[in-house]
C-alpha cells in the first residue's frame, strides 16, 4: 500500500455495503464512509483555510469523528483529535499552540468563549455535495494528524505525525501480525491516544471493521461488564492495564469471545503474571507485546508472547524493531549495561508542532539520513538477536493506568497555587514496575497551614487541577509534609521524593 486515503476509498467503491464500524450496535457500512468523508471535504474545501493548517476535532469515538478525520485529510489538512471529556482550558491551550481557525465540534463544546475560532458542526455538512478532487489530499510528508500529549512545562506538546509516517506503520502492522483477513478491531482508546490508531487504519485499509468500546462505558464497572461480552471481534488493542481491569468479568474468556485470536498490547510493561493470566482464558490466542512513543508514530517493536520467552524471562521483552526502523542506544545514559533508546526510521515524526524548542532537545537528523530520529527517554538494553527490553525512563513522565503524564506538568500547577510553597507528584509503584498511584507531596505556605484543614486544603488543590489538567493526571493521594528534600541547586529533590514514597 502507497496511499492511506486511497486504499480506503478503493475499499469503499468496491464494498459499499460492507460494515466499517459498529458502535454498541449500530452500524455504519464503507459506502457510508464514503460519502460522509466526501461531505467533510467539500465542505472543509469551501471554507477556504490557510493551505495545511491544522483543525481541531472535538468528540468521542462515533463514527462522524472517523468520517470528519477523513474530511480534514482528504482536504489536506491535519486534524487534532480532542476527546470531549477534556476540560475547556485544554481546548484552549491546543488552539494557542496550534493556532487552529476552526474546531468541528461532533459533540457540544465546551460553554466557553472562543475568540477567532470558527466551529462547525455535523448539522452544517450535507450530503449533497459536488464531487470531490482529492488531488489536494494530505500525502508524503504533509502532515496527516496531530496528538497533543503531556508537556513538562504546562504547555502540552502536539506530536505531527505525516502520512509517510502512518503508511509505515500500518504496513507494518499488516505485514508482521500474522492478522486474519480483513479483520475486526475492538477500539477502546479515545481518538486523542495513538493508540487507537492501532485499530483505526490497519481496520480501514484492509476492509475490516472497527467494533467501538466507549470511553464512558469503560468508565463504569457495571457498564463495562454488561457491554464487553456483547462486543465480537477478533483484535484486541488496549493497554495492559484495561485488559486487566477486563479481567474482573468472569465472562472474558475464548467461550464468550470464540472469534477472539490476537490481542495487541502497547503504551505500558506488560506484566509477565497479566500474559499468564491471559493463556488461561484464550488459550489458543497470539499474545503481541508493541513499544514506541506517540513520536515514532503508535509503535515501532513488536514481539509474540510464546511459552518460551515466558520461561526465559520474568521481565518479557518488548520486542524487534520493525524492519525500516533502527534503534540503538545511547550509553551515555541510564544505567550501565543500558542506554537510551533511539528510534531512527520512516515513522518517526518531524517534531512538535509549533515547539522547535522541545523539537530540537528531542529530535535529530543525522547527517545523510532521509528520515529522521528521536530521543525516547527510555532506558533499554538488547539481549539475543536484537531483542529489545525496557528497564524504565531516564526523566519524570511515566504511564499511568495507560496515560503517558509528566510528573513535571502536574508538579508546574501545584507550585503556582497560592496554597503551595513547594509541591511534587512522585508515582507509587508495584512489584511489576507499574504505577498504582499518584501521590503529591506537598509543602505549604505558612498561611496555608494556618488557615486550612488537610481535607479543605485537598479538596481546593484538587478543584484547581481538575481545571488545569487532563482528570487522570490528578494525584490519588495529598500528603503534607513540613519539609521536603531539597537537592544542591535549590530545587525539590524530586528522585529523593519518590524513593521515599516507594520505600
Ligand atoms: P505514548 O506516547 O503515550 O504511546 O507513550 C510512550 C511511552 O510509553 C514510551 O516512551 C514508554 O515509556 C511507554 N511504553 C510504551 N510501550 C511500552 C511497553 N510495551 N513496555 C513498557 N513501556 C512502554
Amino acid at each position: 500500500m502507497d496511499n492511506i486515503i486511497e486504499t480506503i476509498d478503493q475499499v469503499a467503491e468496491a464494498n459499499p455495503k460492507r460494515i466499517a464500524y459498529d458502535y454498541l450496535g449500530r452500524t455504519n457500512t464503507y459506502g457510508d464512509l464514503k460519502l460522509r468523508s466526501d461531505a467533510w471535504a467539500a465542505k472543509l474545501l469551501t471554507m477556504q483555510l490557510k493551505p495545511g493548517q491544522p483543525i481541531m476535532v472535538w468528540g468521542g469515538q462515533t463514527f462522524e469523528m472517523i468520517a470528519c478525520f477523513l474530511g480534514c485529510v482528504k482536504a489536506g489538512h491535519a486534524y487534532i483529535p480532542i476527546a470531549s471529556y477534556s476540560n475547556a482550558e485544554r481546548l484552549v491551550m491546543i488552539q494557542e499552540v496550534s493556532h487552529a481557525s476552526l474546531v468541528i465540534a461532533i459533540d457540544a463544546l465546551p460553554d466557553i468563549a472562543l475568540p477567532g475560532l470558527q466551529v462547525l458542526r455535523p448539522a452544517d455538512v450535507p450530503n449533497q455535495h459536488p464531487a470531490i478532487n482529492i488531488s489536494q489530499a494530505v500525502h508524503g510528508d504533509d502532515t496527516f494528524y496531530i496528538i497533543f500529549t503531556s508537556g513538562t512545562t504546562g504547555k502540552p506538546k502536539g506530536v505531527m505525525i505525516s502520512h509517510r509516517n502512518l503508511l509505515s506503520f500500518v504496513n507494518w502492522e499488516q505485514r508482521d501480525f500474522k492478522l486474519p483477513a480483513q479483520p475486526s478491531f475492538l477500539v477502546q482508546a479515545p481518538y486523542s491516544f495513538d493508540l487507537s490508531v492501532m485499530s483505526l487504519y490497519p481496520a480501514l485499509t484492509s476492509g475490516g471493521k472497527l467494533v467501538v468500546l466507549p470511553h464512558d462505558v469503560t468508565q463504569d464497572f457495571k457498564q463495562l461488564f454488561a457491554t464487553l461480552p456483547q462486543l465480537q471481534f477478533n483484535v484486541w488493542v488496549s493497554t495492559p492495564s484495561f485488559a486487566q481491569m477486563c479481567f474482573l468479568d468472569p465472562t472474558f474468556n475464548s467461550k464468550q469471545h470464540p472469534e477472539l485470536s490476537h490481542f495487541l498490547f502497547c503504551g505500558e510493561e506488560l506484566p509477565h503474571s497479566e500474559v499468564l493470566a491471559l493463556e488461561k482464558r484464550f488459550p489458543t490466542s497470539h499474545i503481541f507485546n508493541t513499544y514506541g512513543p506517540t513520536e515514532g508514530t503508535v509503535a515501532v517493536t513488536q514481539v509474540e508472547i510464546t511459552d518460551d520467552i515466558l520461561a526465559k524471562y520474568d521481565r518479557l521483552p518488548i520486542g524487534f524493531a520493525k524492519a525500516d526502523t533502527q534503534i540503538t542506544l545511547d550509553e551515555t545514559k541510564g544505567e550501565a549495561g543500558q542506554g537510551e533508546l533511539i528510534l531512527s526510521g520512516p515513522s518517526v515524526s518531524k517534531g512538535y508542532l509549533n515547539n522547535p524548542e522541545k523539537t530540537k532537545a528531542a529530535f535529530f537528523r543525522s547527517a545523510g539520513a532521509t528520515d529522521n530520529s528521536y530521543r525516547t527517554g527510555d532506558a533499554g538494553f538488547f539481549a539475543e538477536k536484537q531483542l529489545l527490553f525496557y528497564s524504565g525512563r531516564i526523566d519524570f513522565q511515566v504511564k499511568f493506568n495507560g496515560y503517558r503524564i509528566e510528573l513535571e506538568e502536574i508538579n508546574f500547577y501545584l507550585s503556582q497555587n497560592d496554597l503551595v510553597r513547594y509541591g511534587v507528584v512522585a508515582p507509587k509503584y508495584n512489584r511489576n514496575h507499574t504505577v498504582k498511584q499518584l501521590v503529591a507531596e506537598i509543602e505549604l505556605t505558612k498561611a496555608a497551614q494556618d488557615k486550612y484543614s488537610e481535607a479543605e486544603l485537598t479538596r481546593r488543590l484538587r478543584a484547581s487541577l481538575a481545571k488545569q489538567v487532563m482528570p487522570y493526571m490528578i494525584p490519588q493521594r495529598f500528603v503534607y509534609r513540613s519539609a521536603l528534600p531539597i537537592s544542591q541547586n535549590g530545587k525539590v529533590d524530586i528522585k529523593q521524593v519518590i524513593q521515599e514514597v516507594n520505600q
